[in-house]
């Protein structure tokens, strides 16, 4: 089969590899199409240490189950999306279902022994294996995993329909974030944003924004949403925008830090002490959550594609993920198309 290996950081080739065979409990998946990661770009750079060279990357996938292995009960031929978070299966927080926290679980795509997005095929465990709404359009059962990416740092904000909900960064995982503060019926929410296309399309989906960069965030952020923030989702995760989620909030607030741009971050203590807010972490997701938003992205088809900026095939990946990494600005998710 057809693979994009990570040859070296910064580079990647479309090379000829072995077709992956599923075993016992797994499925393998003829991939349709995979979205590109910011961690894909940062692990392609280098720059955030969890990708090695010699690795397939990509976990934000929408394949056709096309074999079983023993023990593997899903219909073939189903479209179908994968959660790359793999648990043990065994510790206790596999048991109640909360897989972000098994000290041993693997994410596909991270994992270099495991097969993964960018290539032709792909072998998981069946229980990973996601079914998709009837008639979903190919495409946005790529967007599940990003999606639900979104959805649990909303959770883990607590947001409700009584919040004002401010998202730092309208990018990819900060479109999710404000389409899942809208599914949680967030009263207000706006997406603070730099980039012209990225405001556009968060504006199409239906939330305010504001540029950063015309002036000072919190009082503007204020008069978007009738007042302070309740709630602030940084998808960035600088010390610039963890300022901004500081001066846009209320005291008492939630703030959830869900964008990896910075290992180490300077923070306002006082902010969070006699402020009272709380500082929240936000990387996965639950099974239950990813089921729940691939169900859900079935019944919002119009916000999910405009989520899509382009498909391209996967011949033109490695020189696609050059540009991006050397700073090409797209407002939507890159797809790699492999059938
Ligand atoms: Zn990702
Ligand atoms: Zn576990």
């Amino acid at each position: 089969m057809r693979a994009v290996v990570l040859k070296e950081f910064g580079r990647m080739a479309l090379e000829e590899v072995a077709t992956p065979e599923p075993g016992d409990g797994e499925a393998r998946l003829r991939v349709r199409m995979t979205g590109v990661c910011g961690s894909d770009l940062h692990g392609f750079t280098g720059a955030n240490g969890r990708r090695v060279p010699g690795q397939v990357m990509g976990h934000e996938l929408v394949g056709v189950v096309e074999a079983l292995g023993a023990g593997a009960d899903l219909p073939l031929g189903a479209l179908v999306t994968l959660n790359p978070v793999v648990g043990c299966g065994g510790c206790a927080p596999c048991r109640a279902g909360t897989e972000p926290y098994c000290p041993d679980k693997r994410v596909i795509g991270v994992d270099p022994t495991r097969t993964a997005g960018f290539a032709e095929y792909v072998v998981a465990p069946a229980a990973n294996v996601v079914a998709l709404p009837a008639g979903m359009p190919v495409a946005h059962g790529a967007l599940v995993e990003p999606l639900a990416v979104g959805y649990h740092a909303a959770r883990r904000g607590g947001v409700t329909a009584e919040d004002r909900v401010l998202v730092l960064g309208g990018g990819p995982i900060g479109q999710a974030v404000a389409l899942a503060a809208r599914r949680l019926s967030a009263a207000r929410v706006v997406v603070s944003e730099p980039h012209a296309g990225r405001r556009d399309l968060c504006r199409a989906l239906g939330v305010e924004v504001l540029d950063p960069v015309a002036g000072p965030v919190g009082p503007r952020v204020a008069a978007r949403l009738d007042g302070p923030a309740s709630v602030a989702i940084d998808a960035v995760g600088t010390s610039g925008t963890v300022a901004d989620a500081f001066a846009s909030t209320a005291l008492g607030a939630r703030i959830v830090l869900v964008g990896m741009a910075a290992p180490r971050l300077e923070l306002d203590a006082f902010g969070v002490s006699t402020g009272e807010r709380s500082l929240t972490g936000a990387f996965s997701y639950t099974s239950a959550e990813f089921v729940e938003t691939a169900r859900w992205a079935g019944t919002e088809p119009d916000a999910v594609a405009a989520l899509v900026e382009r498909e391209i095939p996967a011949d033109r990946a490695p020189a696609q993920f050059a540009e991006l990494a050397e700073g090409l600005a797209v407002a939507g998710k890159v797809l790699v198309r492999f059938s």
